[in-house]
């Protein structure tokens, strides 16, 4: 096995809180090793247009308590062409780069895979405020947007009660209701509606347990939706038109991206950047590093990204089983 002489280091998709936490452990860990980092801006983007800076343990100074990330990110369409990724391999070649960790979700895991195919060792790191990696169970930037919302949506329950109205409260999540299952049981919400139980957001059935609900003296009545499942200003009208209680629609948006990490979420960030340069140092090639039953492993990066999540169905019968008895 050659030596480890430099690695790159990159975000990549949608932006985490925690991810500077990662990016700053990758560069401090293999700085102390001996090793050279270079940090690659602007994701994928990056590495085809050869953007890299070099890395010091001062270039990550004051970082490990600020949200967003430093190397910036991006969702790269030319990185989806063979084309594309031949640019960003040879880049590689040309700054001697000897492997690559990719800060990100399961889209970049998956372009860091389509690299390997190329030659280039890759680790990647999971960060998504979604949790929606199924090889793992954690990925950063969760609970920091987790706790984010929650304080949203418990600030819209007091102006809620105050008045006597039914809340929606839109959080993330495309195809992933995992932001909307931790807000809405944290913050006692009478509804939470997911992608993944599309059929939990029967408009007839809602409207029924709207009004039961507010029969039986209510004060206000939550209902966290996720973002895949439908609009939420439009599911507004329809109940207040069919229940004449009144319904106001919130978005959190993109404030559930932003800000401080939690404690959490740096920890994690910090142990899964030295973990990835121990994987490198250890002359493992092509890993994710993961959460496994509350410890940080690594796995096969193909192997990981075919893996189905499956846990849903445990959260909901869990927690749904509750509300029933
Ligand atoms: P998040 O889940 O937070 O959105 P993500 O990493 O899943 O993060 P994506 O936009 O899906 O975000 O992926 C990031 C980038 O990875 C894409 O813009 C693209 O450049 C690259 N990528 C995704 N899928 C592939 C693929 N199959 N082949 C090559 N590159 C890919």
């Amino acid at each position: 096995m050659d030596k480890l002489k430099n690695i790159a280091v990159l975000s990549s998709g949608g932006d985490a809180p925690g991810m500077n936490a990662a990016i700053r452990a990758v560069v401090r860990d293999a700085v102390n090793n001996g090793i050279g980092v270079k940090g690659v801006l602007r994701g994928f983007n990056g590495l085809i247009e050869n953007d890299l800076i070099d890395m010091t343990k001062n270039s990550v100074s004051n970082i490990v308590n600020v949200g967003g990330t430093i190397l910036y990110t991006a969702r790269s369409k030319m990185f989806m062409t063979d084309e594309g990724r031949k640019m960003a391999y040879q880049n590689c070649l040309k700054n001697n780069i000897d492997a690559i960790v990719i800060i990100g979700g399961d889209g970049s895991f998956r372009g860091a895979l389509e690299l390997s195919k190329l030659g280039m060792n890759v680790i990647g790191i999971p960060a998504t405020i979604d949790l929606d990696i199924a090889c793992t169970e954690y990925t950063i930037g969760f609970d920091t947007a987790i706790n984010t919302a929650m304080e949203g949506i418990d600030r819209i329950r007091d102006t809620s009660t105050s008045h006597v109205r039914c809340s929606i409260v839109e959080v993330m999540g495309r195809n992933a209701g995992y932001i909307a299952l931790y807000t809405g049981i944290s913050t006692g919400a009478e509804e939470i509606l997911i992608p993944e139980r599309k059929e939990s957001a029967m408009i007839a059935s809602i409207i029924t347990r709207l009004k039961i609900a507010m029969k039986k003296g209510k004060r206000h009545y939550i209902i966290v939706n996720a973002e895949g499942v439908g609009n939420s200003y439009e599911l507004a009208k329809e109940l207040e038109k069919e229940t004449g209680i009144e319904t106001r629609a919130t978005v959190l948006g993109y404030l559930q991206r932003g800000g401080s990490p939690s404690c959490r979420d740096r920890v994690l960030a910090s142990m899964m950047g030295v973990s990835s340069v121990n994987a490198l140092m250890s002359g493992k090639r092509n890993r994710i590093i993961v959460v496994k039953n509350g410890m940080i492993k690594d796995i096969d990066i193909e192997e990981g990204l075919n893996m189905k999540k499956n846990d849903i169905d445990e959260f909901v019968n869990t927690t749904f089983g509750v509300e029933s008895k």
